[in-house]
Order: C-alpha cells, then structure tokens, then sequence
C-alpha cells in the first residue's frame, strides 16, 4: 500500500486528450466518458487563451461519473492559471457571510501577472566557506565571495545566500543570478573544470580561484499572484500571514474598490495582466436564492473567472424558494450556462478505474478479485468500490496475504455498508433509533 496518503483523485494528471482534443480511452489517469472530457478540453483551451472570462458551464450527472475528476483535471493542465474548488455548502460559515464568501472564492480564481523590474546580480562562485562546528550537520555561518561587480552586495547577503546555495547545490566555480529582491539563487551553469565540486558533507572550507567575473543587469521578472492574495495583503494588519491560517474575515469593499483600481491602472501601463482562473462549485443545488442572484451578477463583472458547477441532483427545490428546478438551479440561471452532462460508466470503463486506483494506491489485487470489484461497484456505486480497495488490502495482510483476493473483497463488502443497504438497515430498525 501506498506510504503517503492517496487523494480520491490523486491519479488524475490530466484530461488525457491527443492533439486534436480527442479523448484517449484511457490517458492520464481519465477512462471512457469521452465526450464530457472532450468538452473540458475545448473549454480549457478557450481558457488558457485567456479569451473567456465570466462563463459558467455546470457538469450535470449521476453521483461518481467523474463530474469532480474532470474539474481536477482541468486544474491539472491549467498550469499558471488559479483554480479554486469550493463545495457549495461552504459559503455558509458563522465568520462571514454567503456573498463575501462566494466574493472569496471568486477573487481567488483571479490571477494578476505583474511584471517587475528587479536587480539581478550575476557571477561567478569563488568561494564557499561554511563553519559547521556551529550546526554539526548543514551551513549555519558561511561566506560566499562572487566575482562581479558588486562585491560587497553579495557579502552583505551572507547566510542567507548560504543556505540557498547548498539547497541549490551550487558549487565553486559556477556561475549563478541572484535576484536581490527575494534572494533567489538560480544556476546558470559552470563556467571552468578545474573548481572543485561543492560538497555539503564535505570538508568545512573549499576555496576556489575562478577567472574575472560577470555584470550586474536588470531583468524582468513576472510573478502570478490571486486577487485575494491582494485584497488580504492590503486589509490587515497581520497582512499575508492570514493567508496561511485561512482567517481573512470580511473584507472591506472599500479596500477591494482601490486595488481593482490600482490593478486597472497597472494593466494600462503594461506592468500588469488580469488572468481569469477557474472557480469550481460542486454541489451546487446547495447554494440559495440569495447566491444565485450574487453569482448571476458577479458573472458580469470585468473581473469575473471561468466558473464551473457540478450537480448530481435531478428536480430539486431551489434553496429558500417553493420552486422546484432543475438541479435546483433557477431556470434564469441555468438559461446561461453551457451545461456538459458525464454518463453512466459501462462495466469495462469501470473496471479499468478500479485497476488504476489499485495501482495508485500500490495494492496488488487478483483478477478474480478485481472482476468481484467491479461487480460490486456496478451494482452499488464506484466510490463505494473505490474504498474498498485499501479497507480489502488491510484484510488480506491480516491473512498474510501479499494479494488481494476475492474472499477479502467478500469480507469488507460485508463489514461495511454500502448506501442503499444502510438505507434498508435504517428502514428495518427505525424504531430502535433516537427522534
Ligand atoms: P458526485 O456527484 O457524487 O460528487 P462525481 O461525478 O463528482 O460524483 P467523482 O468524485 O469525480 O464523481 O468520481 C468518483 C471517483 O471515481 C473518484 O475517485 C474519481 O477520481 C474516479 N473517477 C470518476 N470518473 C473517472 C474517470 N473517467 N477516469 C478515472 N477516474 C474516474
């Protein structure tokens, strides 16, 4: 079994398409459901030309037909595009509320490529010193001596620049950029054989001679940072470090006025590019009225993202209405989305999933067993087949076993539930339940 923890998705690596956008029957982690992957592939393609922004396309299908791994493997290939994923029933938090959190989630999904100009310094290694007897095991106090011309620069850098250095592993003798900014190290390659290679377990000093060095330029560089990274930077006090713990709180509209209008003066000096991300909300019949009329308007907005919904519902009534609608999406609403339906697998489709997720979760498994699988998954559902997988490996080394086979498949289909067998059990004991 896997040593690291294995995602539901962690096989997807992309919508595995050919040239022409034709779906591969089985590529990159996707199986069957060939035209649903097809569409991703044309909508993707239109994204990262970055010429749509504010569309919506809702991923309409039964539960486990891959509505959610497509989302992902569209992610896969966006690349330097943001891609946020949002399940519906999150936007309602204690902390804020339906719209600022929707307006998040939608900010996120914003990328803003800036260009900067930035003091780049470029040289050649001379010289590496490291005093280990401070840390016993990697460079705590070191002098690193560069042949440019700006020396002192480079001391004055010091252990920082140390440490990045045997990261890298940058040895004497080869010539690096240093961005003065960030101080990030980047190894452009060696310039003579006779340096001696920089060795991070090797003896404490190393010392090089190297032939005159390089100049100091200036050079573009293009960072890609979300809207939201932005609007938290600019509203708190902790400024970015709220990022990472997640609490933002609401954030002012005041604040987000200023930075849309400082990003639109950017983009009209040439320092900036908006680049709109992809926002995917799955169960979407969970969001209400209120978010819909939200969603409705934020789509027309100059700075609107791809946005992506999945529903697995048929009729369902929309959230705070009387009205039944199809997924629960406002018949308005649903008027503009482009709508991509994903079928039902047939057993084949189904049993080659189920070999890929054995493979990602490094289970051996026997055909017999794998048949057995598969016959589980067709009569109650995929995912449901899917856990399956490593709860059986655990039964099968309980009996020493190195495969799994089909008595172990037996055994854990028995231990656990699937959906409609903890439906009838809940039906035939009701009585003995709490009201
Ligand atoms: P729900 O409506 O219940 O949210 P869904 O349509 O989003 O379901 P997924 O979660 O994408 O279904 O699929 C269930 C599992 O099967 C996931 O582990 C997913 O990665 C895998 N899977 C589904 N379709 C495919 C496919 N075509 N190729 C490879 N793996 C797939």
């Amino acid at each position: 079994m896997a040593a690291w923890p294995v995602g539901a998705h962690s096989h997807i690596r992309g919508l595995g398409l050919d040239d022409k956008l034709e779906a591969r029957p089985n590529s990159q982690g996707m199986v069957g459901q060939i035209r649903a992957r097809k569409a991703a592939g044309v909508i993707l393609k239109i994204i990262k030309q970055g010429k749509i922004s504010g569309r919506a396309i809702l991923m309409a299908g039964a539960p486990g037909t891959g509505k959610t791994a497509i989302a992902m493997a569209m992610s896969q290939e966006l690349g330097d595009v943001p891609f946020t994923a949002l399940a519906a029933s999150e936007v309602y938090s204690m902390e804020i509320s339906k719209t600022e959190s929707l307006t998040q989630a939608f900010r996120r999904s914003i990328g803003i490529r800036i260009k900067e100009e930035t003091e780049i310094i470029e040289g050649e290694v001379v010289e590496i010193q490291i005093d280990r007897s401070v840390t016993g095991v990697g460079p705590k106090t070191g002098k690193l001596t560069l042949k440019t011309t700006d020396m002192e620069t480079i001391y004055d850098l010091g252990q920082k620049m140390i440490g990045s250095l045997t990261k890298e592993k940058v040895m004497a003798g080869d010539v690096i950029q240093i961005d003065k900014a960030t101080g990030r190290i980047t190894r452009l390659g060696r310039s003579f054989t006779r340096a001696r290679d920089f060795d991070a377990t090797g003896p404490d000093v190393k010392f090089v001679q190297c032939p005159d060095g390089e100049l100091q330029t200036r050079k573009e560089v293009v960072h890609t940072v979300s809207l939201h990274e932005i609007d938290v930077i600019n509203s708190r006090q902790q400024g970015f470090l709220a990022l990472f713990s997640g609490d933002t709180g609401e954030i002012k509209s005041e604040v987000r006025d200023q930075i849309n209008q400082k990003i639109s003066g950017w983009c009209e000096e040439g320092k900036a590019e908006i680049v709109p991300g992809v926002l995917f909300i799955d169960e979407i019949h969970m969001l209400d009225m209120e978010c819909f009329s939200f969603l409705n308007r934020a789509l027309e907005g100059t700075m609107a993202p791809v946005v992506i919904m999945a529903s697995n519902r048929g009729m369902a009534r929309i959230r705070g209405t009387n009205y039944q609608s199809p997924h629960g999406v406002p018949i308005d609403f649903l008027d503009r989305l482009l709508i991509i339906s994903t079928q039902a697998y047939n057993e084949d489709d189904i049993k080659q999933i189920l070999k890929i997720r054995c493979d990602e979760e490094e289970v051996d498994m026997t055909e017999d067993a794998l048949a057995v699988l598969t016959k589980v998954a067709t009569t109650t559902s995929l995912r449901y087949a899917i856990h399956l997988i490593s709860t059986g490996y655990m039964v099968a080394q309980k009996r020493k076993a190195s495969k799994v086979d089909v008595v172990d498949i037996k055994r854990v289909s028995a231990l656990f539930l699937d959906e409609a067998r903890s439906v009838q059990y809940l039906t035939d004991y009701q009585d003995e339940f709490m009201f």
